[in-house]
């Protein structure tokens, strides 16, 4: 216990939240996935296995602080709050537990959509996209940015729900969802990226239903009531801990150095 005290602070990991777990201070500590039966325990061994390949060829010899305490939190099934400073690698703090909990993918292949994650921007999808692609090297697992010309060019053919993993803009997901192109029923994660930014992004000469906080509202009614949220940021405003508190169910809550809130 106070080992695991000093350590944090050692690292300028603050946390609340009840029952938080250990950090994780080497990826090889990285656990196996939850499953439910032996085959999908071999399937989550083989997805264990190919990340840390991937991790391993992206050079990277530990996880820096933010990943070290919400990767088991995650991989715990907590909701979680994550606030650390831009260039702390949050992106691979959602990314590799979000591919852990698609562990069993030679068990649930084309399922659909199972994580769901948002962006402010499309650039900042498509960033993400791209780390996801490269964790997720020598998996079955399909990742796309959502488009309006995807959307266009997804119909027949199993449509967007050959994807395993959504990124985009709420805005874009809203509008697929409503235009029927986009089935959330079997998301089990959602991540809300750069919380921070989402709210700039959607505010000005916008409906009242179509505010950042209403498509987020639109979107996770959408998915099962179960499903697993989180929300990553650099920085700890008002308007992100009071859509934390709205969104979040008994988060494990993240902060890393000194919040530049
Ligand atoms: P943030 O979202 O917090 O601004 P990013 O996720 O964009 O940060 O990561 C910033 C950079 O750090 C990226 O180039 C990423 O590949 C790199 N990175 C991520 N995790 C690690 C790690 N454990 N060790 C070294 N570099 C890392
Ligand atoms: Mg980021």
């Amino acid at each position: 216990k106070e080992e695991i005290a000093a350590f944090r602070r050692r690292l300028g990991i603050k946390v609340e939240g009840s029952d938080v777990p250990a950090p994780l201070a080497e990826f090889s500590q990285l656990p196996a996935a939850k499953t439910r039966s032996a085959a999908a325990a071999e399937s989550a061994a083989h997805a264990r296995g190919a990340l840390l390949s991937a991790i391993e060829a992206s050079d990277w010899t530990e996880p820096t602080p933010v990943q070290m305490q919400a990767i088991p939190a995650m991989a715990e099934g907590r909701d979680v709050l994550a606030a650390a400073p831009t260039g702390s690698g949050k992106t691979a703090a959602y990314v590799i537990p979000a591919l852990m909990l698609l562990g069993g993918d030679a068990v649930t292949k084309g399922e659909g959509i199972r994580a769901l994650l948002l962006a402010p921007t499309r650039e900042l999808a498509a960033q993400i996209h791209r780390e996801v692609e490269r964790l997720a090297a020598g998996r079955k697992l399909k990742a796309c940015v959502l488009s309006k010309a995807l959307v266009a060019g997804s119909r027949g053919q199993g449509g967007l729900a050959k994807n395993d993993i959504l990124i985009c803009t709420p805005m874009r997901a809203v509008a697929a969802l409503r235009s029927g192109a986009l089935t959330l029923t079997r998301v089990r994660l959602v991540v809300l990226d750069e919380a921070d930014k989402l709210f700039d992004a959607g505010r000005e000469g916008q409906a009242p239903e179509d505010t950042f906080i209403a498509q987020v509202d639109e979107l996770l009614a959408a998915c099962p009531s179960t499903a697993q949220r989180a929300l990553f940021s650099a920085t700890l405003g008002p308007h992100v801990k009071e859509l934390a508190t709205s969104v979040l169910r008994d988060p494990v809550s993240i902060s890393i150095g000194t919040p530049n809130a």
